[in-house]
C-alpha cells in the first residue's frame, strides 16, 4: 500500500507513505513509495487516509432483528418489553441478524468485533455457532462473549424467569464454547469471552464462578456495568454497593476484564478501573437513545483508564456504524465537557488501540506498526465534497458522513473494496437481516406476543 496519508495511532503520522504487508503482518512502514517487491500486489492509496481497522468492543448482533421497537423507554422498560420478543429467537434469526450486522460493521471500517450474546432460549438451536458461522463468512476477527442470565424475576432480577438459564448449564455451555471455538494464537480470528449479562440479571455466585472459569481457561471477562442510574439504585438497594464496588467485591476488576458502558462512575471508580487496568466500552449512541447518560470518557482517559468504543446492540442504536460512533463519542464529550474534551486523534485512538486493549489484543492489532497484523482501513478523502478538509483525520472523525472506504484489510486479506463487501454477497446479507427481523416478530406473535401493541410506538404519538 503506498501514497496514502498514514495515521498509525502509535508513532508519527506520515503525509505520503507506504505500508508493506507480508502474509498477514505489517513488516514495514515509512515515507515515500513502497520499495520494489517483484510480484507483490500494490494498492495505490493516493488521495486516501490509512488508519488501523476500527475495533468494536460491545454489540448484541441478534438485536439487528429487533430494531425500531420500544422507542421512548428507559433501559429497564426497554428490556422488560423486549425480553419476551428475544425469547422467540432461533439459530436462523441469529445467523441472519449477525451476517447483516457484521457486514454493516465492515462497511464502517471495522476489522474486529466482539459480540455479547446472553439470551439462549431452550431448544432453539446452537445460537453461538450461528453467529460464528456468519463472522467467518464476512471475514472479521470475532470475539463472541458467551453471555448468560440466571437471576429471573422470582429471584429479584429484571428478566422473566422464562429467559434465564441454570448456572450449571451456563458454565457447561460456556466451557464447551471455549473448547469448540477459542483460538488464542497471535493471528486468531476468533476468541471467546465469558460474559454474564448484568448485575440485575445475574447472581453473585454466577459472576464469581464465571470469573473462575475464565481465568482457569485464559479467556477474557465482559459484562454490562454502571449503565443507568436505575441500575445503580438496584445495586445499592439489593446488593448494598455501587456497581464498581460490587464488581470489585466479586473479583471482577483486572486487565482481563472490560465493561460495557461504565457511564455512572465517581472519581474513585475511575481511579480503580485505571489502577487495575480494567477496560470500558463506550457506547454513546445507545446511551443517548436510552437516555442513560454520558460516560466520563475524557476524565477516564485523563486518569489513565482503558477506553474502547462499542456500537451496542442494534435494538438500542439501530444502524450504528463504528465510524459514526467515533464521531458521536467526540461530539457528546464536547457537548458536555467543552471543545478540548476529546481531540480527533483521541477519538481515533479509542476506536482502534483502545478497543484492542479491551479485547486483550494491543500487541496484535489497534495500530499500524511492523510486526502487527495487517488490519487496515483505507478511507478516500479526496472526493468532490471531501477534498476541502485540511486534515484527513479530521475529515474522517468530524465529517458528518463517513468517507468512502476504498479498502478494508483483515490480516492482509481484502474484506471491503470501494465500499463493497468482497467476502460475501452484501445485498443478500442485508436481505437476510430483514428476513431475520420478520421471522423474529412472527415467532414472537406465535408465542402470544402482539408486538405491534406491546413494543411499537404508542398509537398516534408524535
Ligand atoms: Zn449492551
Amino acid at each position: 500500500m503506498e501514497n496514502a496519508y498514514l495515521a498509525p495511532v502509535v508513532g508519527e503520522e506520515i503525509p505520503r507513505g507506504h505500508i508493506r504487508i507480508d502474509g498477514d503482518r505489517i513488516t514495514a512502514l515509512g515515507p515515500g513509495p513502497a520499495p520494489a517487491a517483484p510480484g507483490a500486489e500494490r494498492i495505490d492509496g493516493t488521495g486516501c487516509l490509512a488508519t488501523p481497522g476500527l475495533v468494536n468492543t460491545h454489540h448484541h448482533l441478534y438485536q439487528w432483528a429487533s430494531q425500531g421497537l420500544v422507542q421512548d423507554a428507559t433501559l429497564f422498560e426497554w428490556l422488560v418489553a423486549l425480553y419476551p420478543v428475544w425469547a422467540a429467537m432461533d439459530a436462523e434469526v441469529v445467523h441472519g441478524a449477525a451476517g447483516a450486522g457484521l457486514a454493516f460493521l465492515a462497511l464502517s471500517g471495522c476489522t474486529a468485533s466482539s459480540d455479547h450474546h446472553y439470551v439462549f432460549p431452550k431448544g432453539r438451536g446452537d445460537l453461538l455457532a450461528a453467529e460464528v458461522e456468519a463472522a467467518r463468512a464476512v471475514g472479521l476477527r470475532f470475539h463472541p462473549a458467551r453471555g448468560s442470565m440466571d437471576r429471573g424475576r422470582s429471584a429479584g432480577g429484571l428478566p422473566p424467569d422464562s429467559v434465564v438459564e441454570k448456572p450449571d448449564d451456563i458454565l457447561a455451555a460456556t466451557a464447551e464454547a471455549i473448547d469448540a471455538h477459542h483460538d488464542p494464537s497471535f493471528s486468531s480470528m476468533l476468541r471467546i469471552a465469558v460474559a454474564p449479562c448484568s448485575p440485575f440479571s445475574v447472581s453473585a455466585e454466577l459472576m464469581t464462578e464465571s470469573a473462575a472459569l475464565a481465568r482457569d481457561r485464559g479467556v477474557r471477562l465482559h459484562t454490562h456495568l454502571a449503565e443507568t442510574l436505575d441500575e445503580q439504585e438496584h445495586c445499592l438497594a439489593q446488593l448494598g454497593l455501587r456497581p464498581v464496588g460490587y464488581a470489585e467485591k466479586l473479583g471482577w476488576l483486572g486487565p482481563d476484564v472490560w465493561f460495557a458502558h461504565a457511564v455512572h462512575l465517581g472519581d474513585a471508580d475511575i481511579d480503580l478501573l485505571a489502577r487495575t487496568g480494567t477496560g470500558s466500552a463506550h457506547c454513546p449512541s445507545s446511551n443517548g437513545r436510552l437516555g442513560a447518560g454520558i460516560a466520563r470518557v475524557s476524565e477516564m482517559l485523563r486518569r489513565g483508564a482503558v477506553v474502547g468504543l462499542g456500537v451496542d446492540g442494534s435494538a438500542s442504536a439501530e444502524l450504528t456504524s463504528l465510524s459514526g460512533e467515533m464521531r458521536q463519542a467526540l461530539l457528546v464529550q464536547r457537548a458536555r465537557y467543552g471543545p478540548a474534551a476529546l481531540t480527533v486523534r483521541q477519538a481515533l485512538e479509542i476506536a482502534t488501540l483502545g478497543g484492542a486493549r479491551n479485547l486483550g489484543r494491543a500487541a496484535e492489532i489497534g495500530s499500524l506498526e511492523p510486526g502487527k497484523l495487517a488490519d487496515i482501513a483505507l478511507w478516500r478523502t479526496d472526493t468532490a465534497f471531501g477534498s476541502a478538509v485540511a486534515d484527513p483525520v479530521a475529515a474522517l472523525v468530524l465529517g458528518s458522513r463517513q468517507p468512502p472506504l476504498a479498502r478494508l484489510l483483515v490480516g492482509g486479506e481484502t474484506v471491503v473494496a470501494d465500499d463493497e463487501l468482497r467476502t460475501a454477497p452484501q445485498d443478500a446479507l442485508g436481505r437476510a437481516g430483514g428476513a431475520a427481523h420478520r421471522r423474529l416478530l412472527r415467532l414472537a406473535r406465535e408465542r402470544g406476543l402482539t408486538t405491534a401493541g406491546q413494543v411499537g410506538p404508542a398509537p398516534g404519538r408524535m
